[in-house]
Parts: structure tokens; C-alpha cells; sequence
């Protein structure tokens, strides 16, 4: 038998009632995935697709309005403590008392999940997220990088085997971001399996195994990374030639030709069909020198517009 998901989810659905004369939204419409045990994985999408509405299921800050959710194997209606246990997770928001100091936002946090004095893990997860030298400062007194580090040391005190971050890097700069994916790899590493939510597709792309995309509520897919960046079979050759083009180059392996201006040609051609060689020995063939060259490659952002794209052309005119 397989290992069984560290988080099954099935067709789950919420719908949030309108207030005033506002109608019903329809935050998920019946999704249905699993996460594998040990992975990093990432529940992509822009903003308003559903990724909190889903991560608050599972911290049952938001109730479902039907599916079924079991997290390490516990059903969350039926087994909530279990799940609850399972699981660590790092809201979108930041709050904090301010008055407490980072080993006390721990000792309160273990104190709450019935963890004894003798078997807190407080000073050792302020190691892991590289804020010992922090330990009694007041929490105001952090920095916006240091209050995020803090945050997924206060969801591992009762050391689930998963971790859960929604955003964690929505509005963080570049270096903090680098500091927060090298401390996720570090625990997905010892084993915790992650689950983080971003909008940011280039993050997906350098962190996570697998990535679940979703929009309008729905999932659209959920692939291994690579294989999701390797479902773009278009590339893109930028040509400049000696001369005016009068009359674009055709050829069946051309998904698109177009002038960007006078000598400037952008070839998109399917690389199953064609290489880059061909495509320029194509161009030369009817009667251009060519200048100058770039290439740029597919990436997991054509993807996704392919993807959303093809979900709108689907979706009926309401
Ligand atoms: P994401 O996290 O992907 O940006 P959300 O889950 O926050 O998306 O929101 C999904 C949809 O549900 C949005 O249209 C949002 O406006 C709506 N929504 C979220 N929370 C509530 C709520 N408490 N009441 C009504 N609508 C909500
Ligand atoms: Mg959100």
C-alpha cells in the first residue's frame, strides 16, 4: 500500500453568505486534492481564487460548507483534536501582543496545547528560526522578517508533522524572502511536510515538489513541478534582421510570428516540432541575414496563463 496523504481534501466546497444585499460567494466549488507526505507543496493562484478560505478549513477558523477534509489521517469533524494536533499553521495576518517577547509568544502558544514546562521546545525553535539571540525582546521591537520567523516557530510548538504557511512572503523583500525559503527547505529537510499558499509563481517554482493551481474556487491542476514547467511546449525566438520585413516568414511549426518593429521579429514555434536552429536556418532560407538573437524560455507563467486562460474560455457568460 502507498503512504497515505498527510492531507486529503475531497470535494470540498464553501460558500460564504452575502451580507445586506450582497449575494452568496462561492469561495470553493468543490475541490478535491491530496498532499503527499514529505513534500513542499504549493497552492498557487491569484488573489481571491480561495487559498485562504482553504488553508482556514483546515485550521478550522472557517467552517466548510460540505467535502471532506482528513489531515494526517483525521477526519476534522470527526476527529478535531487529532487533526488539529497534525497540523501547524501560519496565518496571512501578522498579530502579535507586543508586549511579549519571543520566548514567551512560545511558552504561551505551548502552554495552550497542554505541552508540560519539561517538554517545551521554546529556546531550541528559537535556534531553528534563527531568533535566539531575540529571545526576550519585546515582540514590537521586531523587524516585519523577524515577526514571520517567529510566527512559524509558534505554529511548530507542538511539533506537527505539518506546516502550513499562508503568504508567507506576500509583501516581504527579496532578501527576507531568500531567509524564509531557505528555513522552510531546512524543515521540510527534518522531515515536516509544507504547504504553502503564494501568488508569487516564481517562489512556486523555486521551492515547491508540486504545485496545485486554483481560480474562481476551482482547481485547475495539481502536477510535480517539472512537469508542470515542462507542459509548455511554446518558445519564443526574438530575431533581429538586416532589413524592413515586408512579408513575415510562415512555416507550420510557427505558433506565432509577429513585428515588434521594423526588423524586430518574434517567432513563438512548438521545440517538439522545430529547434532553434531550424527556425533561424528557416528565416535565412527566405532571404534575411539575421542580426542579432535571444531565446527566452517558457516558464511556469505561461503555464499558468495558458491554464487560466483556457479555464475562461470554458466558463459559460454568467
Ligand atoms: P485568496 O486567499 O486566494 O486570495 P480568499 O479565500 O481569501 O482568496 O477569498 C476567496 C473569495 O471569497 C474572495 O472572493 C473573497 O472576497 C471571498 N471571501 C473571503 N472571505 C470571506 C468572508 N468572510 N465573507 C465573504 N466572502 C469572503
Ligand atoms: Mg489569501
Amino acid at each position: 500500500m502507498s503512504t497515505p496523504a498527510a492531507i486529503s481534501i475531497r470535494d470540498l466546497a464553501k460558500t460564504y453568505a452575502g451580507s445586506g444585499n450582497a449575494p452568496p460567494k462561492h469561495a470553493l466549488k468543490g475541490v478535491t486534492f491530496d498532499v503527499p507526505q514529505g513534500e513542499v507543496f504549493g497552492l498557487l493562484g491569484p488573489n481571491g481564487a480561495g487559498k485562504s478560505t482553504l488553508i482556514n478549513i483546515l485550521a478550522g477558523l472557517v467552517t466548510k460548507t460540505s467535502g471532506k477534509v482528513d489531515i494526517w489521517g483525521h477526519d476534522i469533524d470527526r476527529d478535531r483534536r487529532n487533526a488539529k494536533a497534525s497540523i501547524g499553521i501560519v496565518p496571512q495576518e501578522i498579530v502579535f501582543d507586543p508586549f511579549f517577547t519571543p520566548f514567551e509568544v512560545l511558552d504561551i502558544q505551548s502552554g495552550l496545547y497542554g505541552i508540560p514546562k519539561a517538554l517545551r521546545r521554546s529556546d531550541e525553535l528559537l535556534r531553528a528560526v534563527h531568533l535566539d539571540d531575540k529571545r526576550d525582546a519585546y515582540a514590537r521591537s521586531l523587524s516585519g522578517g523577524m515577526k514571520r520567523r517567529l510566527l512559524i516557530a509558534k505554529a511548530m510548538v507542538h511539533s506537527p508533522p505539518i506546516l502550513v504557511l499562508d503568504e508567507p512572503t506576500a509583501g516581504v523583500d527579496v532578501e527576507l524572502r531568500r531567509q524564509l525559503w531557505e528555513l522552510v527547505g531546512e524543515l521540510n529537510r527534518e522531515g515536516v511536510t509544507v504547504v504553502l499558499t503564494t501568488h508569487y509563481l516564481e517562489e512556486a517554482e523555486e521551492l515547491c515538489d508540486r504545485i496545485a493551481i486554483i481560480n474562481h474556487g476551482q482547481l485547475i491542476t495539481n502536477k510535480p513541478t517539472r512537469e508542470l514547467v515542462e507542459m509548455t511546449r511554446e518558445k519564443i525566438v526574438v530575431l533581429t534582421l538586416d532589413r524592413a520585413i515586408d512579408q513575415l516568414p510562415y512555416h507550420p511549426a510557427f505558433v506565432k510570428s509577429a513585428k515588434r518593429d521594423e526588423r524586430t521579429l518574434e517567432i513563438t514555434y512548438d521545440k517538439d516540432k522545430v529547434n532553434a536552429g531550424q527556425v533561424l536556418a528557416l528565416v535565412q532560407d527566405q532571404g534575411f541575414l539575421i542580426e542579432d538573437v535571444t531565446t527566452r524560455e517558457a516558464d511556469l507563467e505561461d503555464v499558468f496563463v495558458q491554464l487560466t486562460s483556457k479555464q475562461a474560455a470554458k466558463a459559460s457568460p454568467a
